[in-house]
């Protein structure tokens, strides 16, 4: 959780990130080549990083799918972790077949970020302005100081975190225990967040 704020609070100030984000690079968007059903960046990111604040909320997002798709979803994420572990890039477990994103509305920063002046392909991927890029380390690390008990980490990494009971009671009472995930964390690239503030 956030420590010092509600997990709604802790929403909101995401959401507040996000929309700051895409007012302050507007005009270095113009001309994008991204258009719906373009899934490249989904199909070839090497880690589309996530705050736990952001996982938490996707992974409220899954709970309201049907029980067939979270069956689904379950053994995509799974078969993600053991590919991702093998340093393999596969397609983003929330790609649907007709390349849309399942949680588009909430999807994290990672991918807002990311956009295209050219149309993608392997030999040439997504051209980004010099200052996006900068604007967007530096939202990262305000995600990472409101999410301030949380991690950073791959998608399927920090949803996987959140679905063991330990970490989520922990998190979800405002606490902090990196003690906890170190053999994970080390194990899975996972930046504890706090760092960020001490
Ligand atoms: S979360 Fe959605 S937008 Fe982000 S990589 Fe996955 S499918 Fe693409």
């Amino acid at each position: 959780m956030t420590g010092k704020l509600s997990i709604k609070a802790g929403f909101r100030a995401v959401d507040e990130v996000y929309s700051s984000f895409e007012e302050e690079v507007r005009g270095f968007r113009t001309g994008q080549a991204c258009k719906s059903g373009c899934a490249f960046c989904c199909s070839h990111a090497g880690s589309i990083d996530v705050t736990t604040l952001e996982g938490l909320r996707i992974r409220g997002l899954i709970q309201k799918f049907s029980r067939s798709r979270q069956k689904s979803l379950e053994k995509s994420l799974f078969r993600e972790v053991r590919h991702r572990e093998k340093n393999l890039v596969v397609p983003c477990p929330f790609l649907m077949k007709n390349n849309v994103c399942m949680i588009y509305e909430i999807r994290p920063f990672s991918c807002r970020r990311i956009y295209s002046l050219h149309t993608c392909t392997k030999e040439n991927p997504p051209r980004v302005n010099r200052k996006v890029m900068d604007k967007g380390e530096e939202e990262i690390k305000r995600l990472q100081e409101i999410d301030s008990t949380g991690y950073l980490g791959h998608i399927s990494y920090i949803l996987h975190m959140l679905d063991a009971p330990g970490f989520l009671d922990t998190y979800m009472g405002g606490g902090f225990d990196p003690g906890k995930i170190v053999v994970f964390g080390k194990s899975h690239n996972i930046v504890i967040n706090q760092k960020m503030t001490l």
